[in-house]
Parts: C-alpha cells; structure tokens; sequence
C-alpha cells in the first residue's frame, strides 16, 4: 500500500532521511518511533507531498507520489493525516470540520455529506458535539474530531505524526482508542508515536529511527523483549 525507495531529503546542509526504504502492507499497522530529530515527522510527511524530497520514490496505493504534474489535492484525498496540533478550522463547528472537505473538495451535496459526518462522530464517540466549536472541546475531543475529519475522505490509508503528544495524560487513552478501533477494522496506518503500550498491542510491526535512518523493523513482540540494535536498547530503556 506504501512503498519508499532509496529516500534522500536534506533541509539544507543536513541529512535529514538518509537512503530509506520503508513498505507497509495493506491493512498493516506500523509504529515508528525514535529520537527526538531522527526524522520520523520527515519521513511520514513525505507520504503525501508535504515535504519536498531530493531522491528516492514513492507510491501510495500504485500512485507515484512526487510524479511531475500530479493533482496533490486528489493524492491527498487518498491519505488521511493526523496531526500532534489538531488543526481544526476555530471558526467551524464540529460538524462542518468534519464536512469541509467532502463538500469543498468532492463537491458532495450537504446533505449527502451531513450523513456520513454523523456516522463518523458517533464512532469517534462526539456525536452529542456536532454543534460544539472546537474552542469549547477538550484536547482529546478534539483530535478525535481531527481523525473523524481524516476519515471523511474516507482514505485507504491513515498516516498519524504524535497525536496525542500535545494531550493531558488523562486524554491519550481516548484517542488511542480511536486509533485501536481503526486497526481493528483493518485501515492501513502509520503511526508515530511514543506511545509504546499502543505499538505493543495493535501494532503489525514497530520501526526504530536513528540519525534519519531505519535502524530497527521489528515485530513488537521481538522490539520491546529483543531489540537488535543497541540504540534501539537504550531508546527502550530511556522510556519504559
Ligand atoms: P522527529 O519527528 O523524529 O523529531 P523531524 O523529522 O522533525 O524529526 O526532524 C528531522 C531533522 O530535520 C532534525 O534535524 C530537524 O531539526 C530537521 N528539520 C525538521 N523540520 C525542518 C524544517 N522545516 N527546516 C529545517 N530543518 C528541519
Ligand atoms: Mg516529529
């Protein structure tokens, strides 16, 4: 569903991914995890254009992603993106967040539209909010809004940067479940985060980064009992 090759970005003078290769299966769930600086937020943003890259392909679904002349627009459609900042429009409500993009973008009706929105919030538990502006959400409300959002493109695949980073504590559990619910019905997902009871219990496969590299793909079971590559070990022992 996701395949890079020979990744190459530099923000300038640095590095940043350095020859990465990276596939993830239709249906598979995958965890990266790393250092702070080591390139994980470049890495998935490539995954639909947002970052400029100076080698290396990639295809989305078969769809060549930095193919010259290709509409970003309709590629994005195909990819939800979750982001640590949730980034809904303040000035919206809930409901008309969640409506935007299949209305402005795929030019459904409103009404066509309004359905599916409802059928999103229930499954992200916000359907007594529709009416709420984002301003008077909690944080973990709120990015439950920002994937039902993601959802409403209806994307073959997720692609998730820290979502519950920017939390309180008592509200990661309620995104991450949201997030379980998701694997669970068999979406393709990368997700980046340090939340390694997640990686542990729905994750397909957790990949390591280091230095803009993948040093470490691993199942989880093999990751958090025998982590190959020593940095991977210290990484683990730092956080766990
Ligand atoms: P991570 O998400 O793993 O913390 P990032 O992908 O954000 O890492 O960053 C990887 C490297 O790229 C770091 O050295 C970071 O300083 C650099 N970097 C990230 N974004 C930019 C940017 N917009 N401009 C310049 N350098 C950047
Ligand atoms: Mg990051």
């Amino acid at each position: 569903m996701i395949k890079l090759e020979k990744i190459n970005k530099w923000y300038g003078e640095n590095h940043v991914l350095k020859d990465v290769d990276f596939e993830v299966a239709r249906g598979e769930v995958v965890v990266v995890c790393g250092p702070s600086g080591s390139g994980k937020s470049t890495l998935i943003r490539t995954i639909n254009r947002l970052e400029p890259i100076q080698g290396g392909s990639i295809h989305v679904n078969g769809q060549d992603v930095y193919q010259k002349g290709l509409n970003i627009n309709k590629l994005r459609e195909g990819i939800g993106f979750v982001f640590q900042q949730f980034n809904l429009f303040p000035h919206m409500t809930v409901l008309d967040n969640v409506l935007f993009a299949p209305v402005s973008i795929q030019k459904k009706s409103r009404k066509e539209a309004t359905a599916t929105a409802h059928a999103l919030l229930e499954r992200v538990g916000l359907a007594h909010k529709v009416d709420a502006y984002p301003g008077n959400l909690s944080g973990g409300q709120q990015q439950r809004v920002a994937i039902a959002r993601a959802l409403a493109l209806q994307p073959p695949v997720m692609l998730f940067d820290e979502p519950t980073s920017a939390l309180d504590p008592e509200m990661v559990g309620e995104v991450l479940q949201v997030m379980k619910s998701l694997a669970k019905d068999g979406m393709t997902m990368v997700c980046v985060t340090h939340e390694m009871g997640f990686a542990r219990d729905v994750s397909d496969r957790v990949v390591f980064m280091d230095g803009g590299a993948i040093i470490e793909s691993n199942t989880p079971e093999r990751f958090f009992t025998a982590p190959e590559h020593p940095r991977a070990q210290r990484f683990l022992q730092d956080i766990l």
